[in-house]
């Protein structure tokens, strides 16, 4: 068993650079961690003082509820994966994955049939007598990730060990990692930059900007619910919907939410009315997911939010209406064909009723 906590852990350099900022964090048995976050946020420098490679300068790294600031890298029990893995260009596929095992003096006998699991696990089995410059590139780092299971570590580490690989392999890999992690029930944190890596990895995510944690949850919280703008401008593909708007309570009937020249009217018995209902007559910013607004007839009944398409964007599984609701922007998915005619120009007109199908939970606050 290893679980990984992290206590107001704090990193300057010693050219005054705050790379991590009073973090707190844990990470629990056989748990898949992400850490995800724009190059530059730390990341690394986190996943280094895990590894004992670098020490904080304040805080604790706790390793299985002890505190393991003084607790040398060979000490702790885990295995690092890097993007820019190293394997050893004169042994072989089967040596490469054997050599932690030889430096800890395991026997010929058991090393070969430790080697034989560890590559017919990943797939490997069929090239363990090739030197890794006959391998492909996906090969190769499985042969890493070979060599980093061997030993039966408590803890993975991983950063960013896909991103030298064409996107194809990437998603081939990463659903094997995954996978591959969970079957071992082996601990991971994962560093990326890569959201859909993110997502579709972790069982949660923790959101890094500036050395500071943003925000920690499973994805499909960190998605639906980010407990900061940052997070609900960072995470998405489009972009979710920030938009300013005034709070206006009419008691009992609705609240409203003025966007300049139109507004959104959420009903009273909405349960997103009663999360912006105590912003009454502050500006606050409002989160909207392009698919959870909705396309309409122009003359569709009730309150409909006029906008005008500037363009559209097919990607093949969805279409993306980009219009001017007013001064502001924003984007749709169009989910089918109702619209697929329509032209730059054209008028679109989409119901809020169906419109905000949730605001950004938290992110809801003032700018
Ligand atoms: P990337 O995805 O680009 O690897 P990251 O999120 O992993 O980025 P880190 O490598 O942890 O970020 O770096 C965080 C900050 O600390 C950056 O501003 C970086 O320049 C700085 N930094 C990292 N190592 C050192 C060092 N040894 N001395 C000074 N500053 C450093």
């Amino acid at each position: 068993m290893t679980t990984v906590a992290l206590k107001d852990v704090t990193k300057v350099f010693q050219d005054g650079t705050v790379a991590v900022d009073t973090i707190n964090l844990d990470v629990n048995d056989g748990e898949f961690m992400v850490l995800l976050g724009p190059s530059g946020c730390g990341k690394s420098t986190v996943l280094r003082m895990v590894a004992g490679l670098e020490d904080p300068s304040t805080g604790a790294v706790m390793l299985d509820g002890e505190v393991a600031n003084d607790l040398p890298p060979r000490e702790r029990r885990i295995a690092m994966v890097f993007q820019d893995f190293a394997l050893y260009p004169h042994m072989t596929v089967g040596d490469n994955i054997g050599f932690p095992l030889r430096l800890a003096g395991v026997e010929p006998g058991p090393r070969g049939e430790r080697i034989h699991d560890v590559a017919g696990a990943l797939g490997i089995g069929d090239v363990l007598g090739r030197k890794p410059s006959q391998l492909s590139g996906g090969q190769r780092q499985r042969v890493a990730m070979g060599r980093a299971i061997v030993r039966r570590p408590g803890l993975f580490l991983m950063d960013e060990p896909l991103s030298n690989l064409d996107s194809g392999l990437r998603a081939e890999l990463r659903a094997e990692i995954s996978g591959l992690t969970r079957e071992l029930g082996v601990t991971t944190i994962y560093v990326t930059h890569d959201q859909a890596e993110a997502l579709t990895m972790a069982d949660r995510v923790a959101i890094m900007r500036k050395g500071v944690l943003q925000d920690v949850g499973t994805p499909t919280q960190v998605y639906g619910r980010p407990a900061t703008l940052y997070v609900a401008a960072f995470l998405g593909s489009p972009r979710m919907n920030l938009l300013e708007a005034s709070v206006y309570v009419h008691l009992d009937r609705y609240v409203a939410l003025n966007l300049g020249e139109q507004a959104l009217y959420l009903p009273w018995d909405d349960i997103r009315s009663r999360a912006v209902a105590h912003y009454h007559g502050e500006r606050i910013v409002v989160g909207m997911r392009a698919e959870a607004l909705t396309p309409v007839a122009p003359d569709a009944p009730g309150h409909v939010l006029q906008g005008r398409i500037r363009y559209l964007e097919h990607h093949g599984h969805e279409s993306l209406a980009f219009l001017d609701i007013g001064a502001t922007a924003i984007v749709v998915d169009e989910m089918g064909s109702s619209v697929e005619n329509a032209a730059p120009g054209q008028r679109g007109l989409r119901r809020f009723g169906q419109v905000v199908q949730r605001f950004a939970g938290r992110s809801v606050e003032s700018p």
